[in-house]
């Protein structure tokens, strides 16, 4: 594994403000990183890159990645630009698959141009609602390909299939990591998914909103963790380039979840049953043996200590 210590490379971050990109150059720029957030604030609050701005060698710049051009060298690109929450992803599905496709050709052209290695954040949903449990990289998925979540999975396994094809037909130096639901501080507070929701509910003791019956699982995986995951990925030898399951494989359902949240915030919220949503995933568990055995990551924060975390960030930030 090559240092990122102490290393001067200039870093780009798309969607580098919202929730896993604001955490992510934080990282970066603490290890000596120069680092270019670019991020059009589709889907996240600018205040998470207000801390950011301190470090002299942070750039932020408001733009899209579909018709982003840089004139700067740069050597390492994080992909992150795309909604990562079905609320947000859904408010402009067109929009989604175009940053998907056009933003990966975009800045796999800009990884080309500069001899740069690029990550992208793809995602479990590539999987859809998997036949087989626990998934791993070699399952295919199960996808709708013209329901309402189709804009971001299948935008997902798009954009994957560009940056395999730019690493066959280029060589382009590429990493895929498919990250699993990750969660903690600085999810916007309308950002939609589960955990945030439930905790803001809990904290003003209003009904817990699940979705179907709330048996359907998935792992969830606490941010700090994952971002050293997509770190130690970018850091590998060229032939590691995936695609790779990041994420937690401790499995809980919904219903499950809604009473840890409510019993760790000391909550009165009750829960209340809604209609299911339209293709949501039954079950969602990663296979992490390569992950294990090929970059030596593994999460090693537990669903308790991470919800109280976000639970202390969310009563600190009230809306
Ligand atoms: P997020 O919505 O908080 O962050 C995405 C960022 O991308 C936002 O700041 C948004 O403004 C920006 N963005 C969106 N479209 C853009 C465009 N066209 N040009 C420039 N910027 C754009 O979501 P997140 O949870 O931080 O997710 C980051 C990435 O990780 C996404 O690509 C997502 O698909 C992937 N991912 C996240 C999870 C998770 O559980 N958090 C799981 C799987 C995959
Ligand atoms: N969910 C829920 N209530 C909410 C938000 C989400 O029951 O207020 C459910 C949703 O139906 C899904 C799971 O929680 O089954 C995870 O949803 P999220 O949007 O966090 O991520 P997904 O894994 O679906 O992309």
């Amino acid at each position: 594994m090559e240092t990122f210590m102490k290393n001067k490379n200039n870093i780009l971050v798309t969607g580098g403000a919202g929730f896993l990109g604001s955490h992510l150059c934080k990282k970066l720029l603490k290890e000596g990183y120069k680092v270019i957030c670019l991020d059009n604030l589709f889907s996240c609050d600018i205040k998470n890159v207000d801390d950011l701005l301190k470090y002299d060698n942070f750039i932020f710049v408001e733009g899209d990645v579909c018709d982003f051009k840089i004139n700067k060298k740069v050597d390492q690109i994080y992909n992150l630009a795309c909604p990562a929450s079905p609320v947000h992803y859904q408010r402009d599905p067109v929009k989604t698959i175009q940053t998907n496709v056009l933003g990966s050709i975009n800045m796999l052209e800009l990884a080309k141009n500069n001899n740069a290695k690029i990550l992208q954040a793809s995602t479990s949903e590539v999987y859809g609602d998997p036949m087989v449990s626990p998934q791993n990289e070699k399952y295919w998925g199960n996808v709708n390909p013209i329901g309402v979540r189709s804009c971001y999975d299948e935008g997902k396994r798009a954009a994957e299939t560009l940056f395999f094809d730019y690493y066959r037909q280029f060589d382009i130096n590429i990493k895929v990591c498919r990250i699993f639901n990750t969660y903690g501080p600085r999810m916007h507070h309308n950002d939609g998914r589960v955990i945030s929701n439930f905790i803001i509910q809990a904290l003003s003791n209003k009904p817990i909103t699940i979705y179907g019956n709330g048996n359907q699982t998935r792992s969830f995986c606490y941010v700090e963790d994952l971002i050293d995951g997509l770190i130690m990925m970018m850091n590998t030898k060229k032939n590691c380039v995936g695609p790779m399951n990041l994420g937690s494989d401790i499995e809980i359902s919904i219903k499950d979840l809604a009473f840890k949240i409510i019993k760790l915030t000391k909550s009165k919220s009750k829960v209340q049953f809604l209609e299911p949503l339209s293709d949501d995933p039954m079950q969602r568990k990663p296979d992490l043996n390569q992950a294990q055995t090929k970059i030596g990551w593994n999460y090693k924060t537990s669903l308790d200590e991470g919800i109280k975390n976000t639970v202390s960030y969310f009563k600190k930030n009230k809306i």
